[in-house]
């Protein structure tokens, strides 16, 4: 299903994203979505090739979410490029790009808002309380507007994946829910839009982020399988850097997103540390099978 196509349509009102969506699944064509705030990077265009692989259509969208940054957060600076994304778009075998306006998302008087309970106050939502009920109910709209039969997610938002897929059970929703793997720098740092934030020096300094990750494997390899041991061990490695400033060291049970039980066999390291005012994310996991 490899297809790479010159022309992307940029679509901004609802009504024509539905329609295409529907004049395509009228043909008995798979849809893939990528749902992006846009900037993209390797790591989205990874989501991108997967999804034009496994589908006969690709959408992504990009929408940069008001109702999951809170007031104090960076949504105003957000880094856009519609022009460059267009472009690496291209390149992707993608036919649609949703771009629609705050109106269209959330005209005047809007009320309704979908919320995974419990699992969106832990690690991140415990800085960012009402981020993943952001996050839900824009990629709830997104699915009702696209009509995907796959959706098309990175593991480097680990927590975010997890509630998507809880939120797709939950609700009955006909879509499956791809999770794919990190893309990194060559230096390890994960790549995100965020990146763009940091000085050059903060830049340096985030390459922490994945050595601290990385020492834990090495850690949970040599037999150190304690997730308060391993904790420390991340929060102390991490620490020597000057620059960082801890939000939170979590190690939970990937399956849950709760404290690991004696026996669990899979652990999940996820981290979010500050360089200045960028707070930047990552995970590995950690595996007996591995
Ligand atoms: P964003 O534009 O930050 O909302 O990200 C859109 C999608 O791209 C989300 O599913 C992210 O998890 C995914 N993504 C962002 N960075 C990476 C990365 N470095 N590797 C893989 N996927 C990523």
């Amino acid at each position: 299903m490899e297809r790479h196509v010159s022309t992307v349509e940029i679509v901004t009102e609802l009504t024509r994203m539905r329609d295409i969506s529907q004049n395509w699944r009228a043909h008995n064509a798979q849809i893939g979505f990528v749902p992006t705030m846009g900037y993209l990077h390797e790591g989205h265009l990874s989501l991108l090739r997967q999804a034009n692989h496994e589908n006969d259509h690709c959408v992504v969208s990009i929408f940069v979410n008001p109702t999951q940054f809170s007031p104090q957060e960076d949504l105003d600076v957000y880094p856009r490029d519609l022009e460059g994304d267009h472009a690496k778009i291209k390149e992707t075998g993608a036919e649609v790009i949703f771009y629609p306006t705050d109106k269209v998302m959330y005209p005047p008087g809007y009320k309704t808002y979908v919320t995974v309970t419990e699992l969106s106050s832990k690690l991140c939502g415990i800085t960012r309380p009402t981020h993943f009920r952001g996050v839900t109910t824009i990629v709830c709209k997104l699915f009702n507007i696209v009509g995907p039969h796959r959706a098309y997610f990175g593991q480097k938002d680990a927590q975010q994946a997890f509630i998507i897929k809880k939120m797709v059970t939950d609700l009955d929703m006909d879509v499956v829910i791809r999770i794919l793997p990190i893309i990194r720098e060559e230096d390890g740092l994960a790549m995100s839009s965020r990146n763009a934030y940091l000085s050059p020096t903060e830049r340096r300094a985030a390459t922490v982020l994945h050595r601290a990750l990385q020492n834990g494997l090495e850690l949970f390899q040599q037999g150190s399988r304690e997730p308060l041991l391993l904790q420390k061990a991340l929060q102390e490695f991490i620490s020597q850097e000057p620059l960082a400033r801890i939000d939170y060291v979590s190690i939970v049970d990937p399956d849950t997103f709760l404290e690991p039980g004696e026996n669990c066999q899979t652990l999940l390291a996820a981290v979010a540390v500050f360089f200045g005012q960028t707070r930047l994310i990552d995970n590995m996991t950690y595996s007996c099978d591995e």
